[in-house]
């Protein structure tokens, strides 16, 4: 293999990424990007390489969510401090049944850049580029806003840095206090229809709770319990923004991607001989892969020994994607493949990109029912097959949206049209988001 260099990706096939009409602009951009400060550290990206190798070992489980695509319109700090608030409420739900410590990962602070189905979009006859994020181009259907704007990647840095300073302060300022987070949990289902359903559970992680601090175990006496790591992910898609944040750590002398601490290669830009895969083999950074029905298990071991030569615990997660249709006859195979080459890899599951239907009033919707049927058959395959299902990979929001139908709360397809706010996908709302983690507690302890 080549020699590596933070850009050895330019000479490899780059998919789904701009070409810039302005080579001065983007130079600016590019060199402005270079001189700012990273967003992550590389201790840091080490110390989720670790959590994330006792995820391989079925000694933590990994829960990974946030939205689709962030934007610049909707960002704020109740939009940020309630997606935060519901991934902490699922992972006490989740710590409580698997009685693993959760890694938590936000698709957060980054998460811009998207892949698309086609270059282009068409709309009453008009056809425009598709929209790729807000770090590349405008939503609004006109031309001028589907032009790549370089300087939108220094605004979505600016945001990121936002985004991740809030972050750190609600995971170590006393908001995740363990108490608080399962009060919120008790207050949002005691006005919930499906509250009864779960009662059972949640009441048991309050006698828990408070058990312990008739011990006297509160954040106070432990400060673990008011506090928690959380980290920050996104699909590494864009690479000048990716490289632009590449840095040489003084410690090691290994290259890290500073922008956050997990990036992961998307289902459309793993191909072999991709630029993605090219620039992501040489960032110290943990490693997401998505994994949909298109990969063979010849082809996926080819790129396990590209991106973690090492074999080490914790580099790699295998992000599963296929559908609930689909997923019992396509895992099955790759499980085996990487178990019998001793590949070690985190097996999370993405029951979303799989799951995608359109309704009959034309929204992207994703019905709960498939995406919890996804889930089951990722426990059943990991179950059957000996492996360990490590961890969920959901495209959520802490807010009140109605993009996907079903849940307790049962989003009808009429009921799409009322708050349907996602730059792209369809996430789970608050609720929704809740009651997968409370059926995913039911699964875990089976
Ligand atoms: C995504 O995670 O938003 C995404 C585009 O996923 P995939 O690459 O699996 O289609
Ligand atoms: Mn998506």
């Amino acid at each position: 293999m080549s020699i590596w260099a933070p850009d050895s990706w330019t000479k490899a096939e780059g998919r789904q990424m701009p070409t810039y009409p302005d080579a001065a602009a983007f130079e600016d951009a590019r060199s402005t990007l270079a001189s700012f400060p990273p967003l992550v550290f590389a201790g840091e990206a080490r110390n989720l390489t670790a959590d994330l190798g006792r995820v391989a070992e079925g000694k933590a489980f990994l829960l990974q969510g946030g939205d689709c695509a962030e934007s610049f319109s909707e960002h704020s700090a109740n939009n940020i401090r309630d997606t935060f608030r519901v991934i902490l409420q699922m992972a006490v739900v989740l710590t409580y049944a698997s009685k693993l410590p959760v890694v938590k990962l936000g698709r957060m602070a980054g998460q811009f850049a998207k892949p698309r189905s086609a270059d282009m979009e068409s709309i009453g006859g008009v056809e425009l580029p598709s929209y790729r994020g807000d770090i590349i181009n405008d939503i609004a259907f006109t031309p001028e806003s589907r032009i790549p704007d370089p300087q939108r990647m220094v605004r979505a840095y600016s945001q990121s840095a936002a985004t991740l300073n809030l972050l750190r302060a609600f995971a170590s300022g006393g908001y995740a206090d363990l108490h608080q987070v399962h009060r919120w949990t008790h207050e949002f289902m005691g006005r919930s229809p499906w509250a009864k359903k779960f009662a059972d559970v949640a009441d048991r992680i309050g006698e828990a709770l408070d058990f312990m601090a008739a011990c006297g175990i509160n954040a106070e006496t432990v400060p673990q319990l008011g506090q928690t790591d959380f980290y920050t992910s996104h699909e590494a898609l864009l690479l000048p923004y990716e490289q632009a944040l590449t840095r040489q750590d003084s410690l090691t002398g290994d290259w890290y991607d500073t922008s956050a601490h997990m990036l992961w290669i998307g289902d459309r830009t793993r191909f072999e001989g991709s630029a993605h895969v090219e620039f992501l083999r040489g960032i110290g950074n943990p490693i997401g892969m998505k994994c949909g029905p298109s990969l063979e298990p010849d082809a996926l071991l080819r790129l396990l020994d590209t991106l973690n030569p090492g074999r080490v615990a914790g580099r790699m997660t295998l992000i599963t994607r296929y559908g609930y249709d689909k997923i019992e006859a396509h895992l099955p195979k790759l499980v085996r493949a990487v178990m019998r080459e001793g590949h070690p890899v985190v097996w999370s599951c993405d029951p979303m990109h799989g799951n995608v239907v359109k309704a009959a009033n034309g929204y992207k919707t994703r019905p709960f029912e498939r995406i919890l049927a996804e889930v089951r058959g990722f426990f059943a395959v990991h179950r059957a097959e000996g492996s360990i299902a490590g961890g969920i990979h959901a495209e959520m929001t802490g807010q009140n949206v109605t993009e996907c139908t079903g849940g307790a709360m049962d989003v009808t397809e009429q009921d799409l049209a009322d708050r349907y706010h996602t730059h792209c996908d369809p996430r789970l709302n608050a609720s929704q988001s809740l009651e997968l983690a409370f059926l995913l507690a039911e699964m875990l302890n089976v």
